[in-house]
């Protein structure tokens, strides 16, 4: 593991892109269904910033008693130097030691470090802190709130490049997120997003290319969608993946490496990528009643050089019989679309709190323009959605 001071985390770019903090009169009350619409806590934001108070392997650890007390929460053990939950009314936050996420109001949150035992308290790393926590629980304290009118939407694979597929070939990955993404685009244009899709039709788009659409069409909110594959029929449910923080090691490798501090342009939405993730993953894991596999991280090709924030989502496993079953049903995949699309609302109106403004997303903003066929064109080379290791997306429930 790299050596990983406090002092170097300062200059991380998510410090140094935080900035002042400036937000403080946030709605915090609920609307609507009790299920927690608002979970972003209303506190003073200059007084969150946390001093390591511990450090392990060269990272900086700051401890559950005092995130608890930035937060305003109170902090409970389960499990006597184990397990312990954060609570306030609306907000629930469990921790437990050696486990590399938390569960925020019941979603899973990975996050880049393991949380630590030490002495009588749990300690989270600072850049977790920041990084993973910070942009779901107080998003106001980020700078540069994005605008949230252009939506590129991404069918996963295309063309010679079918994705993964069901038991006997049955379903293909190609198709179906062909299918569910035009679904999606229908449920977003109706709420008066501008929606375009990197391709409408069976064509293979180059990764990089996919990307570059959305920086072309001057997107405002990527969403790549993608159905998921592992070698065994046992597993299923949901994963949602932000582009993985700089500074920070994707999900599925352990040890942090070198690359892993390199900052790319996607970088420079972590925040957003981290709080529209989680609102997504929940509405899904939510309507769908699939199980949970959590807000995850990878640097996706397909999410690297984004200018605006994106998505990776894998809405279920080809490879699990039932979840195959279900998508073979055209009412599952327009839930699986609606329920992508309430996460983005979800998204949209917590942008609008930060903002003070009325909602913009729930009345429409106006006329739905029409972007250039010309920029769905497509690509000449076959490769599948892959990460820094050269993994598909289909490997990504290892
Ligand atoms: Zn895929």
């Amino acid at each position: 593991m790299s050596v990983r001071k406090s002092d170097t985390l300062l200059n991380h770019p998510i410090f140094r892109f935080m900035g002042p903090v400036r937000q403080r009169n946030i709605l915090t009350g609920a609307s609507g269904r009790a299920i927690a619409l608002v979970l972003f806590l209303n506190i003073p934001c200059g007084s969150l910033h946390a001093a390591p108070e511990a450090t392990l392997n060269g990272v900086g650890y700051i401890g559950l008693k005092s995130v608890a007390g930035r937060l305003g929460m109170t902090r409970k053990w389960i499990r006597p130097n184990r397990k312990m939950v954060l609570h306030s009314d609306w907000t629930r936050l469990e921790f437990e030691s050696n486990e590399r996420r938390i569960t925020l109001n019941g979603i899973r949150v990975y996050l880049g470090y393991p949380i630590a035992a030490r002495g009588s308290d749990l300690f989270v790393s600072e850049s977790d802190f920041e990084i993973a926590m910070r942009p779901i629980l107080t998003p106001q304290a980020f700078p540069k709130v994005p605008k949230l009118y252009r939506i590129v939407i991404d069918p996963g694979h295309g063309g010679k490049d079918p994705g993964t597929r069901s038991a006997g070939k049955i379903v293909f990955e190609k198709n179906l997120s062909l299918d569910i993404s035009r679904r999606l685009r229908g449920q977003l244009a109706a709420r008066g997003y501008a929606v375009s899709m990197t391709r409408d039709s069976d064509e293979f788009i180059e990764l990089e290319n996919r990307a570059a659409i959305a920086n072309r069409l001057g997107a405002d909110l990527f969403l790549s969608i993608h159905l998921n594959a592992v070698g065994t029929t046992s597993v299923a449910g949901i994963e949602t993946y932000a582009f993985t923080p700089s500074g920070q090691s994707s999900t599925r490798n352990g040890n942090f490496r070198a690359g892993d501090n390199k900052s790319h342009p996607g970088n420079r939405n972590d925040p957003w990528n981290a709080l529209v993730g989680y609102y997504v993953q929940r509405e899904l894991v939510k309507s769908l009643e699939a199980p949970d596999r959590g807000l995850k991280r990878a640097r996706w090709e397909v999410l690297k050089t984004l200018n605006c924030p994106g998505l990776l989502i894998e809405t279920g496993f080809l490879t699990n019989p039932t979840e195959a079953g279900k998508m073979r049903s055209s009412g599952y995949r327009e839930e699986v679309a609606r329920a992508i699309a309430n996460g983005v609302f979800r998204y949209q109106k917590t942008l609008n709190r930060i903002r003070g403004m009325t909602s913009v997303g729930a009345k429409g903003p106006g006329i739905v323009r029409r972007f250039p066929e010309e920029l769905t064109a497509g690509g000449r080379f076959v490769r599948h959605a892959q990460d820094e290791n050269g993994f598909s997306d289909h490997e990504s429930s290892r």
